[in-house]
């Protein structure tokens, strides 16, 4: 697997991180987790191959997490490079994400789902297992942020592993979604002395990585207060040995 750091960054308008979005590139396609409303720009500016875009993941109905999704699909309606395009997009989510995706379209008769290829809307519960892409299998776990909030792991063709899991509190079952993965993403809005509960905190999210066991974690979801710190500082000073990187907008990594 490939990944592409879209977004890095939270709600609050950040010059340097956009709100949360990853390119994941799979052996079964293209896969993007989270669309917040800078996507469209952000995949362009890549230069990733956004027409061809297999599937969608929206963790949560946070707007920082799903905002770019119905331009997005107003965009494909008129974009030349999607008008011979046949195979399907599909846009995996938790319960509720058809109804978003209708409300947004019925606010204006955006005619969003008519598009000259298939739409898909899939909606997947706790526990779910189910196909991504063709032959990469995930499974969706719920996170102590919002009511819908999931977490999910993709296990690829190859049997390399992510996990991503969007925002969240703190539990001690996203470390087991997590275990043995080779990449875990996991949100880390905070340094210390956390000002919510349902985000994490630099000392939580160590002891979620370190309790995987993964072979490699990957923070992200960062507020304004990360500027002023030197992530990897920090992370030196509590185990030198943990194989932790930051998000940043454009990073490149290989799974
Ligand atoms: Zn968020
Ligand atoms: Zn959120």
């Amino acid at each position: 697997m490939k990944l592409i750091v879209l977004g890095s960054g939270t709600t609050v308008p950040h010059p340097q991180r956009a709100s949360s979005g990853f390119w994941l590139e799979t052996l079964g396609g293209s896969i993007m987790l989270d669309f917040s409303a800078p996507m469209p720009f952000r995949m362009a500016q890549e230069g990733l191959d956004w027409p061809a875009l297999d599937s969608i993941w929206i963790s949560h109905f946070h707007l920082d997490h799903c905002g770019g999704l119905a331009p997005f699909l107003a965009g494909t309606k008129h974009a030349p490079q999607m008008r011979s395009r046949t195979q399907p997009l599909r846009i995996f989510g938790p319960k509720g994400i058809e109804k978003l995706i209708k409300g947004f379209d019925a606010v204006n008769d955006y005619g969003l789902l008519d598009q000259p290829f298939p739409v898909e809307i899939i909606e997947v519960a706790h526990n779910e297992k189910f196909e991504i892409v063709a032959g990469v299998e995930a499974v969706a776990c719920k996170t102590p942020h919002t009511d819908e909030s999931l977490a999910i792991r993709i296990t690829d063709r190859d049997e390399k592993t992510l996990v991503f899991s969007a925002d969240t509190g703190f539990d001690e079952l996203i470390a087991t979604l997590a275990n043995h993965v080779d990449l875990f993403i996991l949100e880390c809005s905070f340094l210390q002395n956390k000002t919510k509960t349902k985000h994490l905190e630099l000392a939580e999210a160590i002891f979620l990585i370190r309790k995987s066991r993964c072979k490699r974690a990957m923070l992200t979801h960062f507020y304004a207060e990360w500027d002023e710190v030197d992530l990897t500082k920090e992370l030196r000073a509590i185990d030198a040995r943990l194989e932790v990187v930051e998000a940043t907008d454009g990073l490149v990594v290989d799974v």
